[in-house]
């Protein structure tokens, strides 16, 4: 059995802490983007994303900003016309064409990458219809949890539409970001802990790219690893973590805050949630199982 393991480049104690996904006056935001920094700022977050719908933020506009030391990641969320997306390191802003697999691949011939936003979004929780996510190819990853859904009509997670992808070895990603359009109760819900010593633009999205973090709502992992067929997770904060294979199966599920498992010989992925106090929760990325 061979385990594919996103952290294996993780340096030992560098995790940048981010959000991807923000808002500001720009589109239907409710403060101005300067204001906004500063309050991700406040929080103690290294890296940040402004994806204003159908508007390019980029260099030139953080170039006018006091960035208190953040690294502030080119974004935009496709809008128009369908499913929302983000691309994320953008260099310019892109046609929301409504055929969203012409604008995966426009994403992937710029500089970033797309990532499909709040899939369980709306009454009918499927803003994002399995069959979709399906069909398209190429992009990089999907909100798994989405912060400001909580207070509207349908569900902040995603991780059952994730499995189902997973299961067929699609390999998808999953984020947590804010969509923060207010200040305070949208502000530090969900991000991502980047496992890189490279605290720059490009050396986070290389990071992303590789699979090499994973989304928070409160938990922190101390530390993930491979050793032959066994995989250890240990957290600071979690009471209970579950491990997954295939589609939604829990292999193991123990109170604590690590968990040690033997994958089992018939898993195609595997994944961990570890879950903490007051609902809070981190997510790991899936290892795939490769035949050798
Ligand atoms: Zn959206
Ligand atoms: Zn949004």
């Amino acid at each position: 059995m061979k385990i594919a393991n996103p952290y294996l480049n993780a340096p030992a104690g560098a995790w940048l802490r981010g959000n991807l996904h923000t808002h500001t006056t720009a589109s239907d935001g409710a403060q101005p983007i300067q204001k906004v920094v500063d309050d991700y700022a406040a929080l103690g977050y290294d890296f940040l994303s402004i994806s204003d719908h159908d508007i390019f933020t980029g260099e030139a506009d953080y170039a006018k900003l006091d960035g208190h030391g953040l690294v502030l990641i080119p974004g935009n969320e496709v809008t128009r016309n369908g499913v929302h997306l983000l691309h994320v390191g953008a260099d310019r802003l892109l046609e929301p064409h409504a055929d969203r697999q012409q604008v995966i691949d426009e994403i992937n011939a710029s500089t970033g990458f797309a990532v499909i936003n709040h899939p369980n979004w709306l009454v009918d929780f499927n803003h994002c219809p399995f069959p979709l996510l399906d069909q398209w190819q190429g992009y990089v990853g999907m909100e798994i949890y989405n912060g400001t859904i909580g207070r509207l009509d349908g569900s902040p997670y995603a991780t059952d539409k994730w499995d189902r992808l997973l299961v067929q070895g699609r390999r998808v990603w999953g984020f947590a970001n804010d969509d923060s359009h207010l200040p305070g109760a949208d502000i530090g819900l969900g991000w991502n802990m980047v496992g890189t010593a490279d605290r720059s633009v490009s050396g986070i999205l290389d990071a992303l790219r590789r699979g090499c973090f994973y989304g928070s709502t409160g938990v922190t992992i101390t530390s993930i690893s491979v050793n032959g067929n066994r995989i250890r997770v240990e957290t600071a904060g979690a009471d209970r973590i579950i491990a997954y294979q295939q589609v939604g199966r829990e292999f193991a599920n123990v109170e604590g805050a690590s968990l040690e498992v033997e994958v089992p010989a018939n898993a195609r992925y595997v994944r961990f949630e570890c879950l903490g106090r007051g609902g809070r929760a981190a997510w790991t990325q899936p290892f795939f199982i490769e035949s050798e």
